[in-house]
């Protein structure tokens, strides 16, 4: 393992040591080829092996040669780990201050200067830069990393960049980054780009199927790493889970199975680390770390170590063939999150991350005939998501008629038209289609999607802002309330404070109300004692200040509604008028809008409550359909608060119950 183990102890050393790094990657082979090829051309398509350096070396590369030309570079990527991680990675490869030449912007957190130079950022910030500034002219290079992706935010961009070339004449270079691509149909897209195949390294990975489909994937990729670890020489596994909650099981189980290894002790140990996007950043580091002497790293992964990021070491890799996708279901009219079974495309990326730095072995956790079945390559999310914050962007972006916009796939029209519906009914657009003054223009610069954009500026109109601003900070961040077995009952009992007979959201409302009070050297424990989860509720209270500051620059008044919470429900429900539904004698709840048959989710605290009419924020499919942050609300609001939606829907409030 000569190279690959040079690599891990180079990966943290000096900046010497760093440079002899970025040295080794295939990419700098290509250096020279590539700033000229930039130089010659206005577009380029580049195809290369994932961790052949292209996100972390090609815009320096840009950089150095001058082709920011005073202005800036910027890098998006689909993922928020990724564009904050690679910007570290970056500033530290330059020996720069991150925020000072090398920057990030991600929702919510933008580590960027004036200075900045190589601005990394997800797709969503450059598309919001976008709209306040639809030439982009503070860039003069845009790489659009990760294309294959294919997101929203990245689909609206490649029809952008096409209309802001012609206008800018030359003026802004851009560069389509990936690992897995479609390079003809990208190149025909932007009129015959030079495309670009950086040669990769590839190690052959030897691949295991199982011979019966799994009961569990979770227990089989746990039996799996445990097996690894006793039959296999040294190598680190990444093993692909599908969220926060499978890798949380995983890293309980795994320290706890290996203890009953009848040898335990001389196997060496395994250091179990955790990755995906909601982590801090310096926990997020700690997977780049290289492997202790002796000991064996197991990474636990969301989808984000496909392709996003390379994490060096890995000989082994557990792939139970899911992924968690946003999808939209028509038939709700909304966006909700689905664990799916992977394509071939991601099965061959993820094998793939096994063969890096030397021979490696996949097991896949499904059978031969399962991979065989799979789809070729997922969809891209303009098939399967809401269209309503995409509608409304292009509305904005000047766009009259989206229909008519250069996708490089058009979306469904029938998904179009329900986006353009559903902003019509929240008031975003007027009856001539244009965003409407001032509710669309304000919606737009929100960075929220727009039924809870919705929802803060109802807040704000009905004297709620306050409230309204700590609901959808706390709807935007990840579940406040921990679990824990043998902690169970003192969570509930502590708890029990905050509990609203009102709802979800109001008690969430509670949580991070007496969280605000609370002194901040306090806070932690605070949290600890009441099994909360302290980051979401620091970063829902950060979520909370950046919120209010875009309202403060909407010139929207900042009012609370004290003790009387019926404005701030009726604000909800003005946004999430789509997810009202109507309490049936079976006690499950009709969707009024889509006619769905859903039941509350035991973790609400309405669950084993029975109010006439709810309105919900996600809706959950697993054997039953379950909707979670729950709030009561009136029915006698809703043709009030939703007039065009309920017009002909009035008589189905009334028949519910
Ligand atoms: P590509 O974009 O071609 O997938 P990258 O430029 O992302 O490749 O990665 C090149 C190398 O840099 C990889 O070996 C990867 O492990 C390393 N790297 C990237 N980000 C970090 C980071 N934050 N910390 C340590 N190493 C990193």
């Amino acid at each position: 393992m000569g190279k690959a183990g040079e690599q891990h102890t180079a990966a943290h050393g000096t900046e010497r040591h760093l440079q002899e790094l970025q040295e080794q990657l295939p990419i700098a082979n290509a250096r020279k080829q590539l700033i000229s090829l930039v130089k010659a051309h206005q577009t380029l398509v580049l195809v290369g092996e994932t961790g052949s350096g292209k996100s972390t070396q090609l815009p320096q590369y840009l950089y150095k040669a001058g082709l920011a030309e005073g202005k800036s570079i910027a890098v998006t990527q689909p993922r928020r780990v990724a564009a904050t991680a690679i910007a570290r990675r970056v500033a530290q490869e330059m020996g720069v201050q991150l925020g000072a030449e090398v920057g990030y912007a991600v929702r919510f957190d933008d580590r960027s200067s004036t200075a900045t130079r190589i601005k990394y950022m997800t797709d969503g910030m450059l598309v919001r830069e976008a709209l306040i500034d639809p030439r982009l002219s503070r860039y003069k290079v845009v790489v659009l990393d990760e294309a294959h992706e294919r997101t929203l935010p990245t689909e609206i961009l490649f029809g952008l960049m096409k209309q802001i070339q012609e206008q800018r004449k030359g003026g802004l270079k851009l560069i389509v980054m990936s690992a897995t691509l479609d390079a003809a149909k990208f190149a025909h897209f932007f009129d015959g780009a030079k495309v670009i195949y950086l040669q990769g390294r590839q190690y052959p990975v030897e691949m295991l199927y199982v011979s019966e489909p799994v009961d569990s994937y979770l227990d089989a990729a746990l039996r799996t790493v445990v097996q690894i670890h006793v039959d296999e020489p040294s190598g680190d596994i990444l093993v692909f889970l599908t969220g926060q909650d499978e890798i949380e099981t995983l890293q309980r189980l795994i320290p706890e199975r290996s203890l009953q290894l009848d040898d335990a002790e001389s196997h060496g140990k395994m250091l179990v680390v955790p990755i995906y996007a909601a982590l801090q950043p310096e926990q997020q580091a700690n997977v780049f770390k290289p492997t202790p002497p002796g000991m064996r790293k197991v990474i636990l992964a969301t989808n984000i170590a496909e392709t996003s990021i390379t994490v060096p070491g890995v000989r082994y890799v557990v792939d139970p063939g899911f992924v968690k996708a946003r999808s939209y279901n028509a038939r709700l009219g909304s966006d909700s999150l689905q664990v799916v079974p992977i394509s071939k495309a991601q099965a061959r990326q993820r094998s793939g991350r096994a063969g890096r730095e030397a021979p490696g072995k996949a097991f896949r956790l499904y059978t031969e005939a399962a991979y065989l079945g799979l789809q070729a390559a997922s969809a891209p999310e303009i098939q399967r998501v809401s269209l309503a914050s995409l509608a409304l962007q292009l509305k904005q972006l000047g766009v009259a008629d989206v229909r008519a916009f250069p996708f490089m796939d058009p979306p469904p029209p029938t998904a179009l038209a329900r986006a353009l519906e559903l902003l019509l009914a929240l008031g975003a657009l007027d009856q001539r289609g244009a965003l409407s003054q001032p509710l669309g223009a304000q919606l737009v610069r929100l960075p929220l999607e727009p039924v809870f954009g919705k929802v803060l500026l109802s807040g704000a109109a009905m004297s709620c802002s306050e409230e309204a601003l700590s609901v959808v900070s706390m709807a935007s961040t990840d579940p406040v309330f921990l679990s824990s077995r043998n902690k169970q009952e003192v969570s509930t009992e502590m708890r029990k404070q905050f509990m609203s007979p009102l709802g979800d959201h109001i008690t969430l409302l509670n949580v991070l109300t007496s969280y605000m009070k609370v002194t901040k050297s306090e806070r932690g424990r605070w949290c600890e004692e009441r099994l909360l989860n302290a980051r979401s509720l620091r970063k829902a209270l950060e979520i909370r200040g950046q919120l209010r500051e875009h309202l403060l620059s909407l010139k929207v008044a900042l009012k609370s509604c004290g003790d009387d919470l019926e404005p701030l429900r009726r604000a909800i429900l003005s946004g999430l008028f789509m997810h009202a539904a109507i309490l049936l004698p079976d006690n499950t709840y009709k969707v009024i809008a889509s006619g769905q048959i859903v039941s509350i989710h035991p973790s609400s605290v309405l669950s084993g409550h029975k109010p006439r009419c709810i309105v919900f924020d996600e809706l959950l499919r697993t054997t039953r359909n379950y909707v979670r942050n729950v709030t009561v609300v009136e029915p006698a609001w809703l043709p009030e608060i939703a007039p065009i939606f309920f017009q002909n829907k009035g008589s189905m409030v009334g028949r519910g119950h």
